[in-house]
């Protein structure tokens, strides 16, 4: 068995110190472990890939696929900045800061540039902090409070602590509900869009056919063309609509103060309709939507938190396709290349549902029904690949460690199927207690925050777990709502 205090030396001092085991290494975890190590907590971070830092979202992209955001909003305070580490990373970034007028802060770089960076991070606070700071590669299989809080990989190696950090992130995606006759189960279907070498075997003229129209859909047909395919490549959606571009992000909100207050914006009809007053008002100033979409953000998990779940239904259900295009945007050179695709007639948004799906000799036989008309569209293509964004849903989930978690109670889902349900980041049990020593950051408790999933979030809310456990346990507070107001007020200055 190894522990933080074992890998210092066993230390019997240093037994009443908070000694944290983060579960993923990706933007989330690797965020908190500096930050938790900067407060010198003890941290052990467990990745189960190779490389710790860039998680799903900044490891798995090619240099084609740009964040979705410009360079100032992926500022996380540490040293050096973001920025200064670009400049001094000899990357090629002309094109993008020609596109931002020259201004790096504006422009919309790689992906992989901001994985990059944050290994690099990694890997020097490893060298740097005397064994105070651990990185472990294995899988989390179990975790457990029995008879302390452990987590156990899938080797068998056990690590305890005083406290376990679950920031394991972005599931794949759930296949659609539909009659598959089969295609799951053969090679034709790509159920992670993630896995490129399934993708990569694809011959260049063959038809494809995308489930999905988000951002996840526009970076598969990009990194097809990409790699020089030619052939058709067919996209579905439930309404066919695909994300919005960004506008030019002159200053952190350009002429919109953060607004929308939680009492005025009391179910999501009156909040959509403030959101639509602020932007008429906007455009009167010549301010675009898109600036008022981010002035709303640092108010959102007051919003959400202030809806009940009958609200915060008939948004999931109503508004947030609508909220999704506006709010997950693409960068402009992404949404030309996009729109080249779409002008060229390779690329083609359907909006409708998959009807069925069969194998037949040499590909697949797919029938869409179109949306208003019903029509059906039959059409036979190589592959399916499934880019309906990565799964939420717990509750059926069997994956390590949260079926384990799921079944001993020491978690709950929620009933919407977005994550886990979280007090701040402090996880609920079944019956609804917040845990001691059981927490969650980024995508995974989505339900109490609604936007938790970027970068700007993730960071306020890494920060207030470190702030919280470098108290004396004497003097923490009891995990409660408290953590959401903060996060609005924090939320605007980054
Ligand atoms: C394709 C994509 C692009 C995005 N682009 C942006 C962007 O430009 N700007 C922005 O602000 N946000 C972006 N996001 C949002 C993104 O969710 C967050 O920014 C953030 O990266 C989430 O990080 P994470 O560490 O929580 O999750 P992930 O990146 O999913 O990382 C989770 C890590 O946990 C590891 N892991 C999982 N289970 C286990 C286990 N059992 N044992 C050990 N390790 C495990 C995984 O291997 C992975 O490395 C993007 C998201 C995606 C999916």
């Amino acid at each position: 068995m190894l522990n933080a205090w074992e890998a210092q030396g066993g230390d019997p001092q240093r037994d009443a110190r908070t000694n944290v085991v983060v579960v993923g290494g990706g933007f989330s975890g690797t965020l908190f472990a500096l930050a938790a190590a900067a407060a010198r907590l003890d941290v052990v971070l467990v990745e189960r890939e190779a490389k710790a830092g860039p998680g799903l979202a900044y490891g798995a992209c090619d240099p084609r696929h740009l964040l979705n955001v410009p360079v100032a909003r992926m500022e996380v305070g540490l040293k050096p900045s973001f920025a200064q580490w670009l400049k001094a990373s000899g990357a090629d970034l002309s094109a993008a800061i020609e596109e931002a007028g020259g201004d790096l802060a504006r422009a919309f770089v790689p992906r992989a540039l901001f994985g990059a960076y944050l290994a690099e991070r990694l890997e020097t606070a490893l060298a740097a902090r005397n064994g105070r700071l651990r990185r472990v590669r294995g899988e989390v299989v179990r975790v457990s409070d029995r008879p302390v809080p452990s987590v156990t990989l899938s080797d068998g190696r056990r690590i305890e602590g005083t406290h376990v950090v679950l920031a394991t992130g972005n599931l794949p995606p759930r296949p659609p509900r539909t009659r598959d006759g089969g295609v799951y189960d053969s090679p034709l279907f790509v159920p992670d869009p993630w896995r490129w070498q399934d993708i990569d075997t694809l011959s260049p003229d063959a038809p494809v056919l995308l489930i999905g129209s988000g951002l996840t859909m526009v970076d598969v047909a990009l990194m097809l063309e990409a790699r020089g395919h030619r052939g058709p490549i067919w996209s579905v959606s439930r309404h066919g609509l695909v994300p919005h571009v960004h506008a030019d992000v002159a200053g952190r909100l350009g002429g919109v103060e953060p607004f929308l207050d939680p009492a005025e914006a009391r179910d999501p009809i009156r909040a959509l309709r403030l959101i639509r007053g602020a932007v008429r008002q906007a455009a009167v100033r010549g301010v675009p939507w898109q600036r008022v979409m981010d002035a709303a953000r640092p108010a959102l998990a007051a919003v959400w938190a202030g809806w009940p779940q009958k609200a915060r239904e008939r948004f999931l259900r109503h508004g947030r396709t609508w909220w999704d295009i506006h709010r997950h945007r693409m960068a402009p050179r992404i949404a030309d290349a996009f729109g080249a695709l779409v002008q060229s007639g390779q690329l083609t948004v359907i909006a409708g549902r998959i009807a069925s799906l069969d194998l037949v000799p040499g590909g697949v036989a797919a029938t869409l029904r179109r949306r208003h008309s019903g029509r059906a569209l039959s059409l036979e293509v190589a592959r399916v690949v499934n880019c309906t964004g990565p799964r939420s849903d717990f509750a059926g989930l069997a994956v390590p460690p949260f079926d384990g978690l799921r079944e001993t109670g020491r978690i709950r889902p929620d009933p919407l199927g977005l994550g886990l349900e979280t007090r701040g980041t402090a996880l609920l049990d079944r019956y609804g207690h917040a845990s001691t020593w059981l927490h969650a950051l980024g995508p995974l408790s989505r339900p109490a925050f609604w936007e938790v999933t970027a970068v700007p979030e993730i960071a306020v809310q890494v920060h207030q777990l470190v702030e919280e456990l470098a108290r004396p346990a004497s003097r923490r507070q009891r995990p409660d709502a408290r953590l959401i107001a903060e996060f609005v007020d924090l939320g605007e200055g980054i």
